[in-house]
Parts: structure tokens; C-alpha cells; sequence
């Protein structure tokens, strides 16, 4: 601990985000650069704990008091190190996740906790900006050949421990290119796709081989938005049969749908239909998205993080207007007393696209989609609900008497989560046995019932975040290596299905 007192002498900060009529006009990341002296000064506010709950709060494990002490004392080379040990991809999880390290600081018991996230991104902006990231190609091949089905974090991260323990691995992907929600999920404005691509050039330097294009069993047609145009498809038994192991990291892809009158009508779309093409466009894959928002009205259904992709790419778009609409009620702005440190705090959070305009709606449901008359969708009819328990004690939503309204939308957008994988395509191929939420079940070395076969991120967990499967990606590429090589020295950050501090 550099700064015994830098707690004391110096408050929370993150850099500037750019003006918002300067930001929609483009699709750049939203933050100013952050000088040297403040990031320096956050890491100094770091009390490198005698019990650093931070540790715990990462699903990584990342080794937080000692990167900020580095980067205090001003040794990005170190701090990159220590920052590599634990985490693959810390310029994603720099930018992206939802910190809950930051939640169990123990500076946040009584004052703002420490800018872990943005202190990571720095010290993995440095390394790239110096030269420090470089491939680090396995000394010897085992000669063992691994497929990897699927290009997320979770994937990737396999792909590179495994690459880096001297196997041949090949990575399968159905979409054009590589990256899964990294790249077709995400907006630019949340991650320029260039900071993937520089990634996936390391990988390729250490001798992954991408094959972009080919799905792995038949795509099922409710999702074939994810695919590549001219997709190949591979027979599960025959990836199976060519090589000595295979890890699915396919995702949770299938989205939760709405059930309302309406729900047939022209331009009402699930979340990912409507972010892929926008991503698309970005990349130059496409020259205009055949599901914009611009000169619209738009509603998003679901007030998560992926409606508020929705929303920030709408405004980007060109909407008219946009509501968010929540199920739930309000979080309140501090932590309430059943929700104290360090767990997860759950208040309301502001994006920088909710910064960027909309409305947010909390406890509403939608009861019907309205038809112009010409078969697409004019409108939303909702209603303000209540929780209340239904006659089992479950907790249900009540509609508040009286409180129905109605909101003009030429665009409907279901951002309401995901709910696991395709049973169809490769798990029907292969004949993969899924848990009671129909993802993939794993056992505890993340096997699946197929031997040879493993299992690991979203596909396994069900919809999560780039944090975990990361850490699921290491941890499983572990239990490969063992599998084949009868031990291993890869790091095990995470157990099947551990879950966050509650
Ligand atoms: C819009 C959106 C925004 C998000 N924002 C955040 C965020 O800001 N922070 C955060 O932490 N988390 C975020 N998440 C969640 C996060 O992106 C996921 O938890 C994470 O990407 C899961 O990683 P994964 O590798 O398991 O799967 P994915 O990233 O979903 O990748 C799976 C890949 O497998 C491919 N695939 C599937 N089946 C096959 C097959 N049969 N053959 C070949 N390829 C196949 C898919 O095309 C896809 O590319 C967001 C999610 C969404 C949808
Ligand atoms: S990966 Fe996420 S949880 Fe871990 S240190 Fe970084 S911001 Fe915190």
C-alpha cells in the first residue's frame, strides 16, 4: 500500500464522457482519456486490506490491492503482469463489466469505493499502447487437437489457455466473424470492435485457428440471426470424431419472448435482431440495418443492460422518441438494509446511454401490441403493477387498478434476457443432457454427459456476464488439459455454477 492516507485525501473519479450531442453523432466510446496523476491518485485510494473482499467479489479473483499499489507506485509493466495472471481480457472486462469487485470494496462500507474497473482498463490500455502485450506461443505441442464451438469470452479464453498449453485448437463460429456477443451483442459505443480485433490477433500469433462461418449442428431458424449468411454446417458427431476434445461455449442465445395480443405485428423484434445488423453496419458489413429506428418511436421491453444497448443505438439511429420499459419496481439509490455490503448492491444504475435521453417506465407491464391496420405495430397498451404474492407464495406482478396507458411506437424491441441454448443444433446432435433451466449441464469438472466433451460460459450458467465467462473459459480449459494430459498447471479461478457473494 503506496498511500497509507490516499483514501483520505482523495474522492472517487472517473474520466469526463463526452459531451452527448457530440457523442451521438458518432459511435466512439463515450470517455474522455484519464490523465496519468488521476489514475494514480484512484489506485492510491486502495487500503489493500488485510481481507481484500474485492477478491471475492471478482469472479476472477483478480489481485486488485496489488495492481492498484503498482500502478500507484507508477509500475504499469508490473501491474500488467499481476492484471494478466488472473484475467485474459482485462481491456473487455475494463470496459464492460458491472465491477461487482466495487461492491465488496471495503471502502465501499462507509465512503465511495475504489475505480477498480476504470484502473484495470488503464493499466491494459498501457500494455497495448507500449508493446507489453505480445503472443506468448506454447514452448512444445502436445500434439492433442481441441475444438472450441463457439467465439465469446467464454470460448476465447479457453482457446487461449489451452493454445497456450501446447494444443492445437480450432475455433468454430457461426456468425461471419469471431468475438459472440463481443462483437454482435455489444455496441461500439460500450467497445470499439477494434479492441476485440487486436485481441483475437494475439490469439491467432499463438496458433488458434478461427473458423468462422460454420455452425456446429444445424442452426435452429428462430435464431439463425446469429449465423452467418452462407453458414456451413458440421455435423456434431463429426467435430466430436476429429478431434481429442471439444469445448461448447455457444451462449444463451435463445431469447425470452413476450406473450401478449400483438405480439405477431410487423416491427416487433428481439433485442439481438435489431443490434447485430446496427453492429453490422458498423463494421462494414452492411450498408444500412434492415431493422433501424430511425424516424421512429421506439419501445424497449426490459430495462437490462441489453435494453440499454437498445436504447443507445436507437438514439444513434435516429429515433423520435424512446421508453424503456421495467417489470420491476424502481431500485432505490442507496443499498437498502436486506442488501448490505459486500453483496452485489442492487440500486439504479445510470448508463451513458440513459445520460443520452429516453424515458425509463418502472413496474409496467405491457398487455398488447396495437396493429396500425396495415399488419404492423402502432402502439403499446401497459398497465403499472404491483408485487404481491399469489396464492403458492410466489411472488407475482398485479396490475394496479386504473393505472392502463398507452405509448406510440413504430418499433418494439424485447430486451427481457435470454433463456439458454438452442435445444436443437449441436445439443440435439450430440445428445447433450440440460440442466432443470435447459442449459447444458456440466459436472464438476466441467463435463458434459459426453465424454470428451465439456461445457462452459452462458451455455452452461444461462445468461451471465463477460466476468464469469471468462472465468469459466480458464477454469474449464483446465479440466481439458487434465482430461488429456493427466494433469495440468492451468489456474482454476471458478467452480460449475458458483455464484456471486449473496
Ligand atoms: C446486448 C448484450 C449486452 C451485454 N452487455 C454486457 C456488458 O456490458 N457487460 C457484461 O459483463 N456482460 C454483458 N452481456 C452479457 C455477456 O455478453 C455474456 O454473458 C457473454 O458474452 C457470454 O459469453 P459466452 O462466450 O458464453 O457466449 P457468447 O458471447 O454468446 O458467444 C457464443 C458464441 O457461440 C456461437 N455459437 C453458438 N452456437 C454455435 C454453434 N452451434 N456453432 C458455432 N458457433 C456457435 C455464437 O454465434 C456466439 O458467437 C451482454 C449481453 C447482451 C446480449
Ligand atoms: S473483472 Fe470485473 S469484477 Fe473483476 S476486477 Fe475487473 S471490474 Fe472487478
Amino acid at each position: 500500500m503506496g498511500d497509507l492516507t490516499g483514501f483520505l485525501k482523495y474522492d472517487r473519479a472517473l474520466p469526463p464522457r463526452r459531451p452527448v450531442p457530440v457523442r451521438l453523432r458518432d459511435w466512439k466510446e463515450v470517455y474522455e482519456p484519464f490523465p496519468p496523476e488521476a489514475v494514480r491518485q484512484q489506485a492510491a485510494r486502495c487500503m489493500d486490506c488485510g481481507i481484500p473482499f474485492c477478491h471475492e467479489g471478482c469472479p476472477l479473483g483478480n489481485l486488485i490491492p496489488e495492481w492498484n499499489d503498482l500502478v500507484y507506485r507508477d509500475d504499469f509493466t508490473e501491474a500488467s503482469e499481476r492484471l494478466h495472471a488472473t484475467n485474459n481480457f482485462p481491456e473487455f472486462t475494463g470496459r464492460l463489466c458491472p465491477a461487482p469487485c466495487e461492491g465488496s470494496c471495503v471502502l465501499g462500507i462507509n465512503a465511495a469505493p475504489v475505480t477498480i474497473e476504470r484502473v484495470e482498463v488503464e493499466i491494459a490500455e498501457r500494455a497495448w499502447s507500449e508493446g507489453w502485450v505480445e503472443p506468448h506461443p506454447a514452448a512444445k505441442a502436445t500434439g492433442k487437437r481441441v475444438a472450441i464451438v463457439g467465439s465469446g469470452p467464454a470460448g476465447l479464453a479457453a482457446a487461449q489457455q489451452l493454445a497456450r498449453a501446447g494444443h492445437a485448437v480450432v475455433v468454430y463460429e457461426r456468425a461471419e466473424r469471431a468475438g459472440g456477443l463481443l462483437r454482435y451483442g455489444i455496441p461500439e459505443f460500450k467497445m470499439e470492435k477494434a479492441v476485440l480485433d487486436r485481441r483475437l490477433r494475439q490469439l491467432r500469433d499463438e496458433g488458434v485457428v478461427f473458423r468462422c462461418g460454420v455452425s456446429v449442428g444445424r442452426p435452429d431458424p428462430e435464431t439463425a440471426g446469429a449465423c452467418a449468411p452462407d453458414v456451413e454446417v458440421m455435423a456434431g458427431g463429426d467435430l466430436v470424431g476429429e478431434h481429442d476434445a471439444v469445448v461448447l461455449a455457444g451462449g444463451s442465445t435463445v431469447p425470452r419472448d413476450l406473450a401478449v395480443p400483438g405480439r405477431h405485428l410487423r416491427g416487433i423484434h428481439p433485442a439481438m435482431e435489431f443490434l447485430k445488423p446496427s453492429n453490422l453496419v458498423q463494421e462494414g458489413t452492411l450498408t444500412e440495418s434492415p431493422v433501424s429506428a430511425r424516424g421512429k418511436h421506439v419501445v424497449i421491453i426490459g430495462g437490462g443492460d441489453t435494453g440499454a444497448d437498445c436504447l443507445g443505438t436507437a438514439h444513434r439511429q435516429g429515433a423520435l422518441s424512446v421508453h424503456q420499459l421495467e417489470i420491476l419496481p424502481e431500485p432505490p439509490a442507496e443499498r437498502n438494509p436486506d442488501n448490505p455490503w459486500p453483496t452485489w448492491p442492487v440500486i439504479l444504475r445510470t448508463s451513458s446511454a440513459h445520460e443520452e435521453g429516453g424515458e425509463r417506465l418502472f413496474a409496467v407491464a405491457t398487455a398488447e401490441l396495437l396493429d396500425d391496420g396495415t399488419g404492423g405495430v402502432r402502439g403499446l397498451r401497459a398497465h403499472e403493477v404491483e408485487m404481491a404474492l399469489d396464492d403458492a407464495g410466489r411472488p407475482a406482478f398485479v396490475p394496479v387498478p386504473g393505472s392502463t396507458f398507452e405509448l406510440t411506437c413504430e418499433l418494439v424491441l424485447l430486451a427481457m434476457g435470454f433463456a439458454g441454448p438452442e435445444r436443437g443444433g449441436v445439443v440435439a446432435d450430440l445428445g447433450l443432457a440440460l440442466d432443470d433451466r435447459g442449459n447444458v449441464s456440466a459436472d464438476t469438472g466441467w463435463a458434459t454427459n459426453v465424454p470428451g466433451v465439456f461445457v462452459c460460459g452462458d451455455m452452461t450458467r444461462g445468461q451471465s456476464l463477460i466476468v464469469w465467462a471468462i472465468a469459466e473459459g480458464r477454469s474449464a480449459a483446465a479440466s481439458v488439459d487434465r482430461w488429456l494430459m493427466g494433469r495440468t498447471a492451468l489456474p482454476v479461478p471458478i467452480t460449475p455454477g458458483q455464484l456471486a457473494l449473496r
